[in-house]
């Protein structure tokens, strides 16, 4: 019997090696091809559809409506004759027949009241009502409406390389956005009988053909957002002459709309290092009772974006800032009525501005003119060049500490969505993760150039220990699409972010790991990415093997638990110097020193970042600021650095040598490198790090020998919390029963 034979033998029946967690994910993956290469990047011959607008929308402050009539051109760049064309009529989720309404699970007690259950089960009709769809000449075009979606039937095929231009005229109810939870409609403030505006989704929009979906025409039925085509929009926006306006673009008429000192204003704004106003809070005021009825119209522009959303209301303060990403000046700004204050004229455009600078550092240089943040009470919602956010403080302008942490955090996650999908174009309908989970992944990061030791809900591994040991019922795989995803916000957002962390502190390393990210970012800028165009181009550019990684992290619902099932003591017998006998020696079964180490990003952050921004902006720190600023300059004390990375090698001659025979046990699953740390006699540490592939011809058990040149007092596994171990109590040897870093943290400063 040969060798090969007995392997097929005895191992075949055990393993399913397309399972096997180190199988390359070829047969997951599409095959590559001339639109979209092996490597990760845009094939020889890729291409992408081009669809531009032009708008004119007109907002009906007295019974809130809109109305509006576009020229879409749609110019097809695909090798492919097109029969129809399909077009997103998103509103129509709100339609009274809506499948959103009908597949909707209900019970009772998930409402507050009868006229609770009306309102969210939307008795309210804000649809599309279509008026016109028509050809340039005004003739009537064919058409049929399959619920959120409309098909225009082409009399002549719309050739390989041709362009088509056509009208379509609608109108519709604006639903109010805080009853239906919508992420667009109106607000109403009773006290000045005002509305405030965010409007999105509000016409009708190109699907994307591409060489992925052809049409990617999935019903819009709520949770998976949008696919949508770059072009380049003029929209013209008429609202009641009071109302100030923002929107997807630059304004193209300032000189009409704005008075000679507001113009002054904005010109100084440009060159500012702190946000100026451009409409103050008195002027505001004075709109918000004047109540205009007469019109004006706002007229924006905007090149080579995938969408375009306004905002307007009488109640807007405005306030901006120029900063400049390589070269270029972009005007960060801010709109928020009275009610967003304090907490919005401090903060809002000084985020707006820090998150474009520290994305523009880990991904692409921010490439539009403008950014900005809109004030809604609750909501976080992304859209090109402008985001809606929450965070509004109490009547009297009182706020609690989270409310600040919430304002922050959305305002940086949803100015950060300019990057992620909005000019790294992912598919939403079917990928919530692509965009939301790098998002929330590179908002991390700005976090913590923000605030020193900003407590960041996502990234850190620590912070999806519990999601990842949960019931696997209530878990899907980050690949699953963007409709079935269980547990939305652990699923799309946390789990994919923590993954990244964990691959950049602890699989690539800083270095490679941002070189590679950045490559993905540069690759598919203002173009349609693929998951495998995200994981393949992340292993072409760094020379690390990364299959495992995907399939354990994004394709299963494994959760990591190694755990240290046995450690034996050898030492050399002295009788027998040169032979390979030694003898067995009882482990030291005392307890390990409480340690003050701190999760893996916390140390390296202390050193890569000189200065976070409330460290060069003292003005950002209010009383919570100033409290936590005092509390993390006591945690840099503790911060451990007198860390050896263990070193086998570097023996002395005749040097006396302790061997410890390890065993590790994957019990979650989920494959990942073991990171050691001994704690030897004399009080002092070494670190030990061993990559994932030692549990390649093993997944569930594997042992090694380490050789120290002291005594060693015991062991512990992942200490600086960085794989998202999910049991901790096994981590230890001899084994004792553990608190989190932090809790250890808290109770050694008590
Ligand atoms: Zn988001």
């Amino acid at each position: 019997m040969n060798k090969i034979y007995f392997l097929a033998v005895i191992i075949f029946p055990f393993v399913n090696w397309s399972q096997h967690k180190f199988a390359q994910l070829d047969e997951l993956l599409p095959t590559p091809n001339e639109f979209r290469n092996a490597a990760g990047a845009p094939g020889h011959n890729y291409y992408q559809q081009k669809a531009d607008y032009k708008i004119n929308v007109s907002l009906n402050d007295a019974d809130q409506t809109i109305h509006g009539e576009e020229i879409i051109t749609y110019t097809n760049n695909s090798p492919d004759n097109l029969e129809y064309l399909w077009i997103q009529l998103d509103q129509n989720r709100k339609n009274l027949d809506s499948d959103s309404k009908l597949i909707q699970v209900e019970k009772m007690e998930d409402f507050k009241s009868i006229s609770d259950l009306e309102l969210k089960t939307f008795y309210f009709d804000g649809g599309f009502k279509i008026e016109d769809v028509t050809a340039i000449d005004g003739q009537p075009l064919s058409y049929f409406i399959n619920k959120t979606m409309l098909r225009i039937n082409l009399k002549n095929i719309l050739a390989s390389k041709s362009s088509i231009s056509f009208k379509i005229s609608w109108w519709y109810h604006i639903n109010d956005r805080e009853t239906l939870n919508a992420r667009s409609g109106y607000e109403y403030f009773p006290k000045d009988k005002n509305y405030l505006y965010t409007i999105a989704q509000w016409f009708p929009r190109m699907c994307v053909y591409n060489d992925v979906e052809g049409w990617q025409n999935k019903q819009f039925l709520g949770k998976g957002e949008f696919t949508l085509p770059f072009g380049d929009y003029e929209v013209n926006i008429s609202v009641p002459s009071g109302h100030i306006v923002t929107a997807t673009g630059e304004l193209q008429n300032q000189k009409d709309i704005l008075s000679p000192i507001q113009l002054e204003r904005l010109e100084n704004a440009k060159v500012s290092d702190e946000p100026l106003f451009i409409i103050t809070p008195e002027e505001a005021l004075r709109s918000e009772q004047m109540k205009s009825k007469a019109l004006k119209i706002w007229k924006f522009k905007a090149e080579n974006v995938r969408d375009f959303a306004f905002a307007s209301s009488r109640k807007f303060i405005w306030d901006a800032q120029g900063i400049i990403v390589n070269g270029k000046t972009i005007m960060a700004m801010s709109f928020y009525p009275k009610e967003g204050n304090p907490l919005w004229e401090m903060y809002s455009t000084k985020l707006v501005a820090h998150t474009i600078k520290s994305y523009s550092k880990y991904t692409v240089d921010y490439p539009y003119p403008v950014a900005i943040s809109v004030h809604s009470k609750w909501i976080g919602m992304e859209y090109p060049m402008i985001c809606f956010n929450g965070g509004r403080p109490n009547e009297d302008g009182s706020y609690a500490e989270q409310t600040k942490y919430s304002m922050w955090g959305v305002i940086i996650h949803e100015v950060g969505h300019n990057f992620f999908p909005m000019i790294i174009n992912s598919d939403e309908r079917q990928w919530t993760w692509m965009d939301e989970g790098l998002n929330t992944f590179v908002q991390y990061l700005a976090e913590q150039e923000w605030e020193r030791n900003y407590p960041s809900k996502r990234g850190p591994a620590e912070n999806i220990v519990n999601y990842m040991s949960g019931d696997k019922v209530n878990i899907s795989p980050i690949m699953t699409n963007s409709e079935s995803v269980l547990q939305l916000g652990n699923n799309a957002y946390g789990k994919p972010a923590t993954a990244l962390n964990i691959l950049r502190e602890t699989i690539m390393g800083r270095e490679l790991f941002d070189y590679a990210f950045k490559t993905y970012c540069e690759r598919w800028k203002f173009k349609h990415p693929t998951p495998a165009d995200f994981f393949r181009t992340m292993e072409d550019a760094s020379a690390v093997d990364l299959d495992w990684f995907w399939r354990g992290w994004f394709y299963s619902t494994d959760h990591v638990d190694v755990a240290i099932t046995a450690v034996t003591h050898f030492k050399e017998a002295s009788s027998n110097k040169n032979s390979k006998i030694l003898e067995t020696l009882p482990f030291n079964k005392e307890q390990l020193p409480n340690t003050n180490d701190l999760p893996i990003g916390y140390i390296r952050n202390q050193r890569s970042i000189s200065e976070t921004l409330n460290e060069k902006d003292i003005t950002i720190n209010d009383h919570y600021g100033w409290k936590r600023k005092a509390f993390n300059d006591s945690i840099s004390k503790y911060i451990y650095t007198n860390d050896v990375l263990h070193k086998e090698y570097d023996f002395e001659n005749n040097q006396e040598k302790y061997y410890y025979e390890i065993n590790f046990k994957n019990e979650g699953g989920l494959v990942s490198p073991i990171i050691l740390r001994a704690f030897l006699e004399d009080g002092t540490t070494e670190i030990i790090r061993i990559p994932v592939e030692i549990w390649l011809l093993n997944t569930l058990e594997v042992s090694k020998i380490f050789v120290f040149k002291k005594k060693v007092k015991g062991f512990r596994l992942d200490p600086f919390l960085e794989t998202a171990d999910t049991e901790l109590s096994n981590n230890f040897w001899p084994a004792k029963n553990t608190l989190s870093r932090f809790q250890l943290f808290m109770q050694s400063k008590n």
